[in-house]
């Protein structure tokens, strides 16, 4: 994971620098997606490409959310919503911990998880793809309820 955190070109340049042609509509959800900090679902994408260029539809969104998934520049989390959210590697590494019954969530740090995907590796000779991991449970608030 080499990649630069700043410029708002690093999604335009890295496809070009791997021979994708970037398209006036691509490079528009590109940015969309660079300036985003957090995650985003496709949908939420789609919003605020339609407020810059209203003839981009949702399949391009897709399209274009699919190519930065195969080409591992994004992660996609299933986050408890319904709907798949993706962000940024440079988003990560970090984690979330999201509770069933209220959905609240928190942040938890790599180093947390680290002897796991080191031990998957080592013992199981499995390389984790644990970039952004979510991990869905009970918080000590609504477990009495759980049945747990
Ligand atoms: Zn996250
Ligand atoms: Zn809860």
């Amino acid at each position: 994971m080499s990649m630069s955190k700043s410029g708002g070109a690093m999604l335009i340049e890295e496809l070009k620098s791997r021979g994708i042609r970037v398209t006036p509509q691509r490079a528009i959800i590109l940015d969309v997606i660079q300036r985003n900090p957090g995650h985003l679902t496709a949908e939420e994408v789609y919003a605020e490409v339609q407020r810059i260029n209203a003839y981009i539809n949702l399949a391009t969104v897709y399209r274009t959310l699919e190519l930065l998934k195969e080409l591992d520049l994004i992660t996609e989390s299933d986050m408890g919503t319904g709907a798949a959210q993706f962000a940024l590697r440079t988003h990560g590494p970090h984690h979330h911990a999201i509770c069933r019954t209220c959905g609240r969530s928190f942040e938890f740090p790599h180093p947390l998880l680290a002897p796991l995907i080191e031990q998957l590796d080592s013992k199981f000779e499995f390389v984790a793809d644990a970039h952004h991991i979510v991990i869905f449970g009970w918080c000590h608030r609504c477990l009495p309820a759980s049945g747990r």
